[in-house]
């Protein structure tokens, strides 16, 4: 697992990915030799990876819950 300052450099943008697995999961996983993150699991399949441009993971949770509150409102 990287650190918190490690960059990710793809998510995962797949509709079906987008809430927790509900047990202990992965998150991180290597596509294209960079970390990616799904926040579902990373070991699921269909998987659709979106660049992040590289974001660290703190970032990445910030991004994630802003995501979902927009999706809430609308
Ligand atoms: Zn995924």
């Amino acid at each position: 697992m990287p650190g918190e300052g490690a960059l990710i450099y793809y998510r995962c943008t797949n509709p079906k990915h987008q809430g927790p697995s509900g047990s202990a999961s992965d998150n991180l996983t290597i596509h294209e030799r960079r970390w990616a993150f799904c926040p579902h699991d990373s070991r699921a399949t269909g998987h659709t990876w979106t660049e992040t441009g590289g974001v660290d993971l703190a970032r990445l949770r910030v991004l994630l819950r802003e995501g979902r509150a927009a999706k809430q409102r609308s």
